[in-house]
């Protein structure tokens, strides 16, 4: 065999993959365009046996005609769909493939403790030019490697990734990670949701410049495990979304039983769910065109391409914090900071996602705003301290005089909603033979509990507004910033219109002032009435906002929530919410604050694994769902069954995601007692 037909040969071979590849990503290709290509390609191979060396090189240079023809046709303008199907293909380069093409001497680091080998993360040293860097990534492995679970990682993965990071910050090396992962792996044993809070909390103070490179599926809060970045770059066959396409096909779906394809292309288009709308939004600076068809393994030519734009990234992040840096990858330490830099960094990282999101504010609360920032510099808030501390006293004696009639206020005033005449039977009916209760009863009586068993019910709230705070001490702010649709996604300006108007306010969040038995507080509250109290970008600032302020008055905070998660409609934004409320509390206790998180029912999904797990102490309400994922998903992705209590607070304190289980009449006592456990350091 001569050199020309080796050549040949390989060509061919080559050509057989592409076609293979085109069958595999199933993205709508008709099946005879995709046979028609078949068609030289058996032709060459009968030639090169009957060695017709020049025929065959005529045929194959057809193929390849054809075969850019029909490239041109379908991957000119590919839709969401089809690119969150090319994304998840199989071959792909993985995190693997990368390490050791990129890098020079990747060396893994398989487990840092015992427990912890999870084979859905990678990490390990390497160098890049003349540098070390750390290494993190999902890894899918090759075909049928089932015991990586497609790159789903378990919480101990996501641990071993950030002690990775933190071995890294020791060394002063940049980390690179690489994101593929369809999601966490859903087991509650192992608090999945919390472990994502801890690695958003201490991936936000690494000293350590991070750039992320989201190779495949960027999914959810698995992805932002590790992702917490100074720099990011998107290939853009990948795809980043708050939730899956078929999950959000699910909520859109007109008839939930029957998800058609139709829907799932609708979905994908209203995630906003491809790079070029993850860079318009702020949350991506580059993207990386791949080969049209997508990147595969042996793509040998992208790789160099991928190098660069990691090294530009990381000098980048150099340059934005020593302006006088001269990027050079071969320099030793090329990308180290010095400690006084440090801060520097830290702020650089917290601005860039304090920016993503898409929200209204009113006008006065823009000057309230402005007024507040103005209020930080020291000496003019030492020249309002006289005006305060007596406004402050003239609000007590207010306060004083008028204790008693609105405590009787209280009592005499039903409260809306909750307060209806009619009986409601508890859910433990059959097994405690508890008695229906009269619902004006059950919230005035027994603060939304069963008499006889203790069955907490969910309360709005309002209620929980009056059952922690002292009366009348609650002062909202902030109270301008509104919910908007910033995806244009389907029919959601109109369920926004609906629950503004429901419940009277602009967005799921409450914040504000209060005193809880006499010790001032910054508190959050979450209203489930709106749109599921879930988290978007409203909400994600509102929160931002009241941590800025109780870190400027050094006052503790108190956040009660009662929410679904992050809010699907406003997609990446929503995610993006996550790590900035998580940089937000990481902030704060560096400063020295104090943070008491109470869990009700329920607390789901995205909040739970950014700021309602990052408390110094995690209340939670006794039968209050607490979860990572809804219990039909978890069943389906592990294929198990799983009890009913399998999410309550009970056997989440079990293990170890919650300090206490307290009953609803002895919540503010609770959170007293641990208030005063803390030294008042305030201003006033
Ligand atoms: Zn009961």
């Amino acid at each position: 065999m001569d050199i020309y037909e080796r050549e040949l040969f390989k060509k061919l071979d080559e050509a057989r993959d592409k076609v293979a590849y085109l069958r595999d990503i199933d993205i709508g290709i008709p099946a005879e365009d995709i046979e028609s290509l078949e068609k030289p390609l058996s032709e060459a191979d009968h030639l090169l046996e009957s060695d017709k060396t020049a025929l065959a090189r005529n045929r194959l240079e057809g193929f390849d005609a054809a075969f850019d023809r029909l490239v041109d046709t379908h991957f000119s303008n590919l839709t969401p769909r089809q690119i969150d199907t090319i994304s998840r293909s199989d071959q792909r380069p993985t995190t693997l493939d990368y390490a050791r093409e990129i890098f020079e001497d990747f060396e893994e680091l398989k487990g840092f403790e015992a427990n912890s080998t999870d084979p859905a993360i990678v990490c390990g040293f390497a160098k890049l030019d003349n540098n070390a860097v750390m290494i993190v990534g999902h890894e899918k492995g090759a075909f049928h490697e089932d015991f990586r679970r497609g790159g789903s990682a378990l919480p101990q993965g996501n641990r071993k990734a950030m002690q990775a990071m933190q071995l890294a910050e020791r060394f002063g090396t940049p980390v690179i990670s690489f994101v593929d992962t369809p999601g966490s792996w859903p087991l509650e044993e192992y608090l999945p949701a919390q472990c994502i809070a801890r690695n958003l909390e201490q991936q936000y103070l690494l000293k350590v410049p991070h750039v992320s490179v989201i190779i495949g599926e960027g999914g959810s809060g698995g992805a932002l495990a590790i992702d917490v970045s100074d720099y990011r770059i998107m290939l853009d066959k990948a795809y980043y979304s708050v939730i899956s396409v078929s999950g959000g096909a699910a909520i859109i779906a007109r008839d939930k039983r029957h998800i058609t394809n139709e829907d799932m292309q609708r979905a994908a288009h209203n995630l906003h769910l491809t790079a070029s709308d993850a860079y318009r939004l702020g949350v991506v600076h580059q993207v990386m065109q791949e080969p049209k068809i997508g990147v595969r393994k042996c793509d040998r030519d992208f790789f160099p391409l991928l190098k660069e734009a990691i090294i530009e990234g990381l000098s980048a992040v150099k340059t934005s914090i020593s302006p006088f840096y001269i990027p050079d990858s071969r320099m030793a330490n090329a990308w180290q900071f010095r400690r006084i830099q440090i801060p520097m960094l830290h702020k650089r990282r917290y601005k860039l996602y304090r920016r993503i999101g898409s929200y209204h504010t009113s006008i006065t609360d823009r000057v309230k705003h402005i007024f507040g920032e103005l209020y930080r510099i020291k000496w003019i808030h030492a020249l309002f301290t006289p005006v305060r501390k007596s406004m402050e006293i003239f609000r007590r004696m207010k306060l004083r005089e008028k204790e008693v009639p609105l405590l009787l206020q209280d009592q005499l005033q039903p409260k809306q909603l909750t307060y209806e005449d009619r009986w409601v039977e508890c859910p433990n009916t059959e097994i405690h033979d508890c008695q229906d209760i009269w619902v004006p009863t059950l919230f005035e009586e027994y603060m939304g509990t069963c008499p006889n068993c203790g069955y907490h019910f969910r309360l709005t709230i309002d209620h929980y507004i009056d059952l922690i705070t002292d009366s009348g001490s609650f002062r909202e702010f902030n109270e301008g910033i509104e919910s908007v649709n910033p995806l244009q996604f389907e029919g959601f300006t109109e369920k926004l219109r609906q629950a503004k108007k429901a419940t009277h306010r602009k967005c799921a969040m409450i914040t504000g002032y209060a005193h809880v038995s006499g010790i001032p507080v910054v508190v959050i509250f979450t209203d489930i009435r709106f749109r599921a109290g879930t988290l978007g970008s409203a909400e994600g600032e509102k929160f931002c906002r009241a941590v800025k302020r109780a870190m400027r008055e050094k006052k503790p905070i108190v956040a009660v929530h009662q929410s679904g998660g992050a809010r699907i409609e406003e997609g990446i934004l929503a995610l993006m919410q996550m790590v900035k409320t998580s940089i937000a509390i990481a902030r704060y206790k560096q400063a020295g604050g104090f943070y008491i998180s109470v869990q009700t029912d329920p607390t789901m999904a995205g909040v739970l694994a950014s700021y309602a797990s990052l408390g110094d102490f995690t209340i939670a309400e006794p039968n209050a769902q607490i979860g990572f994922a809804g219990i039909h998903v978890i069943e389906q992705t592990v294929k198990q069954r799983k009890p009913r209590n399998y999410q309550h607070s009970d056997m989440v304190m079990g293990r170890g995601g919650v300090d206490y289980v307290v009953k609803r009449g002895e919540l503010k006592e609770t959170i007293a007692r641990l208030l005063a456990l803390r030294k008042q350091r305030g201003r006033s």
